[in-house]
């Protein structure tokens, strides 16, 4: 005959020693007292605490990082309530001061009449899993940053400009205030690259990206690499004859910086041709009608001599 008080006894045993052996540390509240009945010796090893001193709720609620607590707390006393399992990540606090990433799964256990009566749960230490997922989303931000960045120069590359130009334009339509392309083509740079090499050519687009970048001082001033030895400025909230001026001032700076370009027809020093257009979008305009009008002063600024800026038409 099997004997039921022994199995029984067996049971508590073994599940005591399962319970105590796991990585993940069980515990048990009792609802009406708000005490722990229960927590399991692992609770040591991992924050340092005895689990004689983790006896009420508000051992657990101290012991957690002040910026989790409040919804933590909030949390998991309403799911208790209504009765639901439920399990929530935080920060907990160990003897020696660090936090720990917990998660911790509850189960509510309820009376033959369905009113709560305890939770039971298990703490798990998941500090690897977050220091992994914070990694990630690191590489996740260092990604979305380079792939918005022009890879020489460090300006913001064609695909940023696309977008900071979508944007500048939503918000011009809106805002009725102008927004200005200024283009810029360095001259007769094929040479250059012929005489002094491509390496050097890099260094010099490197150059002009800076001095360029430089000049875009407004917070929403915006410069990107366009093309190959092309330059794209976005200026909001600017009219033709400032963005105007601010062409003019960017020509200068990069005459001014004399570089040797012996092989340029323009000038002795590396120069730019630069074209500019201005407008205020109507909700049916489009960014690419106001690039194409920049585009051909630009193109008229090289065909009058370059080293020089032209206006664009009305888009
Ligand atoms: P223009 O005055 O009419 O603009 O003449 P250009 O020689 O500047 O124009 P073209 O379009 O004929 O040549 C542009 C040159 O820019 C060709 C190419 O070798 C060089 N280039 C484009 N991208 C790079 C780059 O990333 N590095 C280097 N070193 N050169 C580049
Ligand atoms: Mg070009
Ligand atoms: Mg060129």
């Amino acid at each position: 005959m099997v004997d039921i008080e022994a199995r029984t006894e067996l049971d508590g045993d073994v599940y005591r020693t399962l319970l105590e052996s796991t990585k993940a540390i069980p515990w048990k509240i009792d609802w009406a007292t708000m005490a722990f009945a229960y927590i399991g010796p692992q609770i040591e090893s991992l924050l340092g605490w005895t689990p004689e001193s983790w006896a009420s709720v508000q051992d657990w609620i101290d012991r957690m990082h002040p910026e989790d607590r409040a919804w933590v707390v909030d949390f998991c006393v309403a799911q208790s309530k209504d009765g639901v399992d439920h399990e929530a990540d935080y920060r907990a606090l160990s003897k020696s001061g660090e936090y720990v990433w917990i998660r911790d799964v509850v189960h509510v256990v309820r009376n033959a009449d369905g009113e709560v009566e305890a939770l039971v749960g298990f703490m798990f230490d998941i500090s690897e899993r977050k220091r992994t997922e914070e990694k990630l989303l690191n590489m996740q931000r260092e990604l979305e940053r380079l792939s918005f960045k022009d890879g020489l120069t460090g300006v913001g590359n064609r695909r940023c400009f696309d977008k900071v130009l979508k944007n500048e334009w939503n918000c011009a339509q809106r805002s009725r205030q102008p927004l200005s392309l200024v283009m810029l083509d360095i001259d007769y740079f094929k040479q250059y690259n012929d005489h002094y090499g491509h390496i050097q050519g890099d260094n010099c687009l490197k150059r002009v990206g800076a001095l360029l970048d430089s000049m875009a001082t407004r917070p929403r001033d915006f410069l990107a690499r366009y093309g190959g030895e092309e330059f794209v400025l976005v200026l909001p909230e600017t009219d033709a004859q400032s963005a105007r001026s601010m062409a003019e001032r960017c020509r200068e700076l990069i005459e001014q910086t004399q570089m040797p370009h012996e092989k340029s027809s323009a000038a002795p020093v590396l120069t730019v041709s630069l074209g500019v257009g201005a407008m205020i979008p109507d909700m049916a305009d489009e960014p690419l009608s106001l690039i194409g009008a920049v585009d051909r002063a630009l193109y008229q600024a090289k065909l009058q001599g370059r080293n020089r800026i032209a206006m664009a038409d009305e888009p």
